[in-house]
């Protein structure tokens, strides 16, 4: 295994930060009078300051994913573990990061509202990684964001590829896994998590969960990252309620497993029944809960579909992506309602 050493990539005010010690994170024993966070005690069920490392919360999904607490950090969604990762390693307006369009947008996002510059290493048409050109964009970047399945393609990126770039990038690998729970078993890297010491890995519970309303995001990766994560964050990012709901959702796996299977076998379906349609050019093969579709006249079809009452998005400005609407795989009642409207359409404009 390559020696690798976080600290030396992170930024010096963020190495000399004192962070902030909350009342529950300096007393963690049992006790019966909580005089010591300026709390209301009367019991609302939510006038305690919640648990700021989510320890219990933590436990659960270490025991489901075998990865162990100290290798955990819960956000606000995927998306604080995102800006953290920017604010914690890139210095505004020196830093860079690397991306691989098309791709999912808030890595820019990220980098934009901290002063970070976005180099990019471009799929290739059929939407992989460009191994030789990724590593050379990736040489100065802080962090490089990888995705897979990737969103908006909704393929996997090749398992060789990874592993390419994740042993040979010389700064950190963010390996975005939000859509894993579709692919196949063994398509994720998690297992690899301790082999790789520059590999973050970031899961939610936003699409297979069915718990987006929520904001529970996952980041894994070596304690050393972890800690400066902890460091950084606000003390209590999740709230004792969102605790308590996560792990109450999280004992049903039979119903996680039966929506996937249900949306597994609707992704067969709608792929079949798009591929007739005259008006589809290309159904984008997917292991995610949606599809990047290129339609002739995308516009149109955009606009028709809207009017009708369903609403998609438009991911035609992206690179390789001309054409193309991306369409989440609904429950088999509004994917019949989608296939209904476009066989419709087919006709009128077709
Ligand atoms: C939906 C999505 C996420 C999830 O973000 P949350 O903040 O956890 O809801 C992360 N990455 C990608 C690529 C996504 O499409």
């Amino acid at each position: 295994m390559r020696t690798f050493d976080p600290h030396t990539l992170v930024r010096p005010n963020i190495l000399a930060l004192q962070p902030y010690s909350s009342a529950r994170s300096e007393f963690k024993d049992s006790a019966e009078v909580f005089l010591d966070a300026n709390e209301s005690p009367y019991p609302t069920a939510h006038n305690r300051y919640p648990d700021p490392l989510q320890l219990a919360l933590k436990q659960r999904i270490s025991t489901r994913k075998g990865i162990a607490p100290d290798h955990i950090f819960l956000g606000n969604g995927s998306d604080e573990a995102i800006d953290l990762l920017l604010r914690i390693f890139c210095r505004p307006g020196l830093d860079t990061i690397c991306t691989t369009p098309p791709t999912y947008g808030m890595y820019a996002v990220a980098a934009g509202i901290q002063d970070v510059r976005v180099v990019t290493a471009p799929l290739t048409p059929d939407f992989q990684l460009d191994v030789p050109a990724t590593l050379a964009a990736a040489q100065q970047a802080k962090l490089t964001f990888l995705c897979s399945p990737n969103n908006p393609t909704g393929n996997l990126l090749a398992r060789d590829a990874l592993l390419a770039l994740i042993t040979q990038t010389p700064g950190i690998v963010v390996l975005d896994e939000a859509y894993i729970d579709f692919a196949d078993a063994g398509s994720s890297l998690l297992p690899l998590l301790h082999q790789h010491p520059n590999l973050v890995i970031l899961q939610t519970l936003s699409k297979a969960w069915g718990l987006a309303g929520l904001r529970l995001g996952m980041a894994f990766a070596s304690s050393a990252i972890i800690a400066l994560m902890n460091k950084v964050k606000p003390p209590y990012n999740i709230g004792s309620h969102t605790q308590q709901l996560v792990l109450t959702a999280t004992t049903d796996t039979h119903t996680l497993q039966a929506h996937i299977a249900e949306c597994l076998q609707e992704r067969t379906r709608v792929v079949t029944a798009l591929q007739q349609l005259p008006i589809v050019q290309v159904v984008h093969p997917s292991a995610a809960n949606f599809v990047l579709v290129a339609f002739h006249q995308h516009t149109t079809v955009f606009q028709r579909l809207l009017a009708a009452g369903i609403v998609v998005r438009d991911r035609s400005l992206q690179p390789n992506c001309t054409a193309c609407l991306r369409i989440s795989i609904g429950t088999p009642a509004e994917n019949d309602i989608l296939l209904r409207t476009l066989q419709h359409l087919n006709h009128s404009i077709g």
